[in-house]
């Protein structure tokens, strides 16, 4: 929807003539249009191969495809957000966590957000699923029914966490909470789970025999209700910007110690102060998230829905033959190509190759 934002544009030219500021003439306009409003107002993802651009807070994504709303050990929260898309190695990563975990003996994940159809900023909440590499997952267990749309919308996520001492509440944790942190903990792809703090005073009080996996365990503000979890930046996406290697130890030591002092809870100092999000224009972004804003979708979003098991064929192969973007795009400078000559080279990919799912457990 690039016709979304127009009037925005426009507005803010009129206020700017009527200042006398001639500074929006200096950019293109296109340039001004806040990302969020433009993301925020897309639908599908693009029928395109995967590909992250940008790093998990200012970037976007292509190829996106979705997670069904139920499958037999998942069932996807607050579907009127439309979040429930991510790259294909991170919904197929969430189905195979949701059968690893149900058979470690949780219920099933509700899945709360993924990212936009085509990432990039949100109108509301997060500041980094940008790229479709993130996902939050309620530490509810999931109940044994399929939930209503309308149940799906308004029931409450259980809070862990005592908002005074930031100390787990010990009658709500449970040796599977500690599984599932585990379980995703395990996977290769995934690089980060952010928890609140109490979390991993939890797990690091508590967790004995092998420790390494809490090395991914990260203590965050929030994260309370849910976890994070994130993936590497996966094979084809040449653009995308790893994050920093966390450190090899458990992470349980003075890093830790500090979001027990008065010092992070302290009140914000600048509390009107705006968010990344809604400053963050298309200038701020990676120059390939103009042409993923152009690119075809799919006819719809059932024909971008994610049914297999296993992963796709686009980032199964270790080293997919994925050509490199223009020039032009990848070193930034010179004038965008249009989608077409983005994505030209690339198959067209619609609806990732079904293949027969595995038993749930
Ligand atoms: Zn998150």
């Amino acid at each position: 929807m690039k016709t979304a934002s127009r009037p925005v544009v426009a507005k803010k030219s009129l206020l700017a003539a009527a200042l006398g500021l001639f500074v929006l003439a200096a950019q293109p306009a296109a340039a001004e249009e806040r990302a969020k409003d433009l993301f925020g107002a897309e639908k599908l993802p693009t029928a395109t191969t995967p590909q992250s651009f940008g790093f998990y807070s200012k970037g976007c994504f292509a190829g996106g495809v979705a997670i069904p709303m139920d499958g037999p050990t998942w069932q996807v929260m607050r579907p009127s957000r439309n979040r429930r898309w991510g790259h294909p190695a991170m919904i197929a990563l969430i189905e195979k966590l949701s059968r690893d975990a149900a058979a470690d003996g949780w219920p099933g994940l509700l899945i709360g957000d993924i990212s936009q159809p085509r990432g990039g900023p949100m109108m509301t909440g997060h500041a980094s699923h940008q790229i479709g590499l993130d996902a939050d997952i309620w530490l509810t267990p999931m109940p044994d029914r399929a939930m209503t749309r309308a149940q799906r919308e308004s029931m409450s996520a259980t809070l862990m966490v005592d908002e005074k001492t930031h100390l787990v509440k010990d009658a709500l944790w449970t040796p599977q909470h500690t599984a599932l942190l585990k379980r995703a903990a395990s996977y290769t792809e995934v690089e980060r789970i952010l928890v609140n703090p109490g979390i991993k005073k939890k797990l690091c009080d508590t967790v004995k025999g092998d420790r390494g996996w809490l090395r991914k365990i990260r203590p965050f503000w929030g994260h309370d209700y849910h976890f994070h979890m994130r993936i590497g930046c996966q094979p084809g996406s040449p653009d995308c910007k790893a994050q920093e290697a966390t450190p090899d130890d458990d992470g349980c030591g003075k890093p830790l110690a500090w979001w027990f002092t008065e010092e992070p809870w302290r009140p914000n100092k600048k509390p009107d102060a705006p968010k990344a999000r809604d400053v963050m224009t298309m200038a701020n972004l990676p120059k390939e998230c103009r042409a993923v804003l152009d690119a075809p979708g799919p006819d719809s979003a059932e024909a971008a829905t994610y049914h297999g098991g296993a992963v796709p064929v686009a980032v199964a192969a270790p080293e997919p033959e994925v050509p490199s973007p223009p020039a032009a795009m990848a070193s930034g400078s010179g004038d965008l190509p249009g989608a077409a000559n983005a994505f030209a080279a690339t198959p067209r990919m619609g609806a990732p190759v079904p293949r027969p799912r595995p038993p749930a457990n």
